[in-house]
Parts: C-alpha cells; sequence; structure tokens
C-alpha cells in the first residue's frame, strides 16, 4: 500500500457520548494501527442547536478511558485542522462554489409552504418524498432570476444537483464485499448548505474527508443510505472517493433485534464506567462483537481462550475481513461475565484501586446530584450502593410487597395507571429536562391517569428504583433518564399484570 492509511471517527458532540462511537472508534483504530496509519477524530459540530462544548468533553474523556488514542483531532492539532466542523466555515463555503459554478449545486429559494405543497403532492399521487430535479423550480432559475432573489435577500439553501438521467449509482461496500447500488432517480437533491451558512452533514463529511486525505471510512450501516449521495459529491467535486466499510450496528438481543439505543438500554460510555465497567472488559466486548477471532480449526477450549484479549491484541492480529456485517447483539450478561474476569485477575491492591477510581469518577457522574446521596451516606446500614443500585441494574427485581404501599384496589389498577402515564411521557418526553419539570409534568398529568397523587407517586417510585424506599423521584427520574423511565413503566406494569390476586 503506498499512500498512508488514514482512518476518522466524526461524532456529534449532542448529549451523552455513545457506546456504538467507541464500537466504531475501535474498529478505525485497529485499521489505521494494523497498516501504520493515523487514527482521527473529527467533532461534527453542525448542527448548532444541539452540539455542547460539554459533550465534546465527554466524547475526549470517554475515548481516552477507554484507551481509543487518536493521532489528531481538535485537542491536539495535526497537520489538517481545524478538526471541529465548526471552524471550518470558510473552508466548506470555498468548496461549494466550484459546484455552484460548475452547475453540481444550485440555490433553492423554496419557502417553507412550497416545500409543504411538494410534499402533499407527492403524498396524495404516492411518489417518494423529497425534493427531485425534476420537481425543482428553482433548478431551472436563470441568473437574473437568481440575482433578482438574491438582491431581495430571500433566504435560501443550496442543493446539489443530482444529474437527472437514467443510470445507477454505485460503491463497493469492503465489509459486505459487494457493490451497493441505486438507481440515480432515487436520489433526490439534498440540501448541502442549510439557510444559516452551515454546512449540512453530506457535504461537511465529504469536504473534509477529502481535504485531511481519509482513506479509509470505517462507519455504522446507518450511513448507507448517505453513502450514495457522497459518492456523487465526490464525483460533483472530481475527487477520488475513500474506501467505505459499513458495520452492522449494535442490536438489542431480543427477537426483533431492535438497534441499540437510550430508549431501550444505557448506551452512553460515562454510564458504563460510573457502572463499575473496566474499559478493558468494555473494549474486549466491543471487539468481540461482529468480529471472529476464530479460525474454523480451533478446539472448543482454543475458541473460549480466544474471547479474551486486550486492546493492543487485537490491533496486532486484526484482519478486516473477518468483520461481520449482521448487526451484533449487545448482551449485557456477556459483558458482565467479561468484567467479572477482568475483576478476579487483580491483586488486593489493583481492587482496591478501582474501587477508589469508581468512588471519584461516581462524583463526577452524579454531578450536581451529589448532595442527595451524601444526605443518604448519613445512615451506615445502608450505603450508596443502596440508594444508586437502580441506575445500575440492568433489570430490575420486582416485589409486590413495595407496589402495595401504594394502595390500590389491586394490582390491575396499580398496571393500568403505569400504562396511562407511560403514555403521557412518551409524548412529552423530549419537553421535560429538569427534575422540576418533571414533578410539574407528573402532578399535571396525575388526574389524567386515575390515581390520586400518592398512588402515582409510590408507583412511579417503585416502577422506576424497584423499591418504596428512594432517592426523591424526581431526581431518581432526572438521573435514570426518562426514556429508560419508559421502559421501567412497562416492566413494572407486566409484573403488576402478572400477579394473580
Ligand atoms: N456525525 C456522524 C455520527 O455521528 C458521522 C457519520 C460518519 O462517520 O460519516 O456518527
Amino acid at each position: 500500500m503506498s499512500e498512508e492509511v488514514r482512518c476518522r471517527i466524526a461524532p456529534s458532540p449532542t448529549g451523552e457520548p455513545h457506546v456504538g462511537t467507541a464500537y466504531i472508534a475501535l474498529f478505525n483504530l485497529c485499521y489505521a494501527r494494523k497498516y501504520k496509519g493515523k487514527f482521527i477524530l473529527r467533532i461534527e459540530d453542525t448542527d448548532q442547536s444541539r452540539s455542547t462544548r460539554e459533550s465534546e468533553e465527554s466524547i475526549y474523556q470517554s475515548l481516552s478511558w477507554l484507551g481509543l488514542n487518536w493521532d489528531e483531532g481538535p485537542d491536539i492539532g495535526g497537520p489538517f485542522g481545524p478538526y471541529r466542523q465548526s471552524e471550518r466555515l470558510s473552508i466548506y463555503h470555498e468548496q461549494i462554489k466550484k459546484l455552484l459554478d460548475s452547475g453540481r449545486a444550485y440555490r433553492c429559494f423554496c419557502t417553507p409552504q412550497e416545500l409543504d405543497t411538494l410534499r402533499k403532492y407527492q403524498e396524495q399521487n404516492k411518489r417518494p418524498p423529497g425534493y427531485f430535479g425534476k420537481d425543482s423550480k428553482c433548478r431551472h432559475l436563470n441568473e437574473t432570476q437568481i440575482k433578482e432573489r438574491l438582491d431581495a435577500k430571500i433566504p435560501h439553501v443550496i442543493r446539489m444537483a443530482v444529474p437527472m438521467e437514467e443510470g445507477k449509482i454505485s460503491f463497493y461496500d469492503h465489509i459486505r464485499k459487494e457493490e451497493i447500488t441505486r438507481r440515480l432517480n432515487e436520489v433526490d437533491d439534498q440540501i448541502i448548505l442549510k439557510s444559516d451558512g452551515f454546512p449540512t452533514y453530506h457535504l461537511a463529511s465529504v469536504v473534509d474527508d477529502h481535504l485531511m486525505k481519509i482513506t479509509h471510512v470505517i462507519r455504522g450501516e446507518e450511513w448507507i443510505n448517505s453513502t450514495y449521495k457522497h459518492v456523487l459529491l465526490y464525483s460533483a467535486f472530481g475527487w477520488e472517493p475513500p474506501k467505505f466499510f459499513h458495520l452492522g450496528l449494535l442490536r438489542n438481543p431480543d427477537s426483533n433485534r431492535t438497534k441499540i439505543s437510550k430508549r431501550k438500554n444505557p448506551v452512553s460510555l460515562r454510564w458504563f464506567r460510573a457502572a463499575g465497567y473496566l474499559p478493558q472488559a468494555l473494549i474486549n466486548f466491543l471487539g468481540l462483537m461482529g468480529y471472529s477471532r476464530y479460525r474454523d480449526d480451533m478446539s472448543d477450549e482454543e475458541k473460549k481462550s480466544c474471547e479474551i484479549f486486550s486492546l493492543q491484541t487485537m490491533i496486532n492480529d486484526f484482519n478486516e475481513t473477518r468483520i461481520s456485517p449482521t448487526g451484533p447483539a449487545f448482551d449485557f450478561a456477556k459483558l458482565e461475565d467479561l468484567n467479572f474476569s477482568y475483576l478476579s485477575q487483580f491483586t488486593d491492591d489493583g481492587f482496591y484501586q478501582y474501587l477508589n477510581d469508581r468512588q471519584t469518577y461516581l462524583k463526577t457522574y452524579f454531578g450536581a446530584y451529589n448532595r442527595l446521596f451524601i444526605e443518604r451516606y448519613l445512615r451506615p446500614e445502608k450505603d450508596v450502593s443502596f440508594w444508586s443500585s437502580f441506575l445500575f441494574k440492568h433489570a430490575l427485581q420486582y416485589k409486590r410487597d413495595d407496589f402495595e404501599k401504594a394502595e390500590c384496589d389491586n394490582a390491575k389498577q396499580g398496571a393500568e395507571i403505569l400504562k396511562k402515564f407511560k403514555k403521557l411521557l412518551s409524548r412529552e418526553i423530549e419537553t421535560l429536562h429538569s427534575a422540576d419539570e418533571i414533578k410539574d409534568f407528573i402532578n399535571k398529568v396525575c388526574g389524567e391517569t386515575g390515581a390520586t397523587s400518592k398512588q402515582l407517586h409510590m408507583l412511579l417510585r417503585v416502577a422506576v428504583t424497584g423499591s418504596s424506599e428512594s432517592l426523591p423521584l424526581y431526581q431518581s427520574m432526572a438521573l435514570l433518564g426518562l426514556y429508560r423511565c419508559l421502559v421501567r413503566c412497562d416492566e413494572a406494569a407486566s409484573f403488576l399484570g402478572s400477579i394473580r390476586e
């Protein structure tokens, strides 16, 4: 291989650092290290309303904790910076000018109302949604019309002009080991520059991957549909695209094999750290996902011993042809086992060190909520693990006695109340951001669930924390995260529903 291998991850700093980012980072890092190349961290903060520096900082901390160290990035610089997209606007503007000049992109002045009319028309005529060249008014504006609109300061976006001809667009996926193809008339004229002057993901990602000399794009399969658009952009610019690898998404081990998400499971790397998982166990676990280290001629015993490996071992014998395209199941029981096997190898000193580190980290994790634990610490019979275990247990063991404290007529009534509450919460979940807002919400909807305030509070307390004795309810819900509260309401309702009275 003549050119230097350059791999990258490009997380968006919105919310908690996701375990999926670590998974993708691990495979990029292994690839880069195996071929003596570079692993780059780029921060994709083009969504200004959702990106925060706090989230960016957590990405750095979490990846460093796992030992997934990068060679170039916003924090350490490098020859192709800046590595934070919000600092590269002039670069995107310069590049987009080339596309406008060559007619491979155009300004679109359509108003939200016009776009809405188009959407309705497509719906009525059973046509696929999207802004396709053949429907576009703006694609055919002449110079004078464009100038008039620009002079009148009509807000506009810039769209890529997908060739309007019969034909196909395709790229080779190095994990599926096949050409993936789509008809050109199925790809719509995507927005590449927003009206606020920020690029969309498509433009920023292509421009940066090219200018940062990325040779291998290894990312999740959810980006396959974007890759077609990227390939079109590479050709519009006249650039050689990198090699594409789309990894299977981490999935829940349930029968539907749904993609793992905060709606079902803890996915934040900060959570894994606070819950006491060791970085080497998590790396080992992620390294087993969708990747086989076995050789067919190995005995079962040899295969088992092959399952335990360090990051360095994984790098040393990394072989990209062994990555499977099927989405691997994220099996918490397996992770538990691995964590246990690493912990059990610790010396006494190592173990105390681990406990110490964990206690110290919990302080950062709980942040503003630390006071809640400190006050409970004053009661020696129940320590911090009693009060915090609801956060770190994967599934709670409910007890009938606890629910009886809600004094419902029967278990079935309790189940109904929780189901109604869950429905109401799902509707407003994105609007509730603090313990105070959760409190107001519970009080507001209490009547609609058919419960008294006391009943609803106790049912929720037990459903969310697994005990009738817990940290204050609203804070507990905020700490756990409302999506996981929804899951717990469901689990508690089915527990109550299964009780025979
Ligand atoms: N910002 C995207 C993400 O959050 C990057 C996707 C890509 O790797 O191109 O995953």
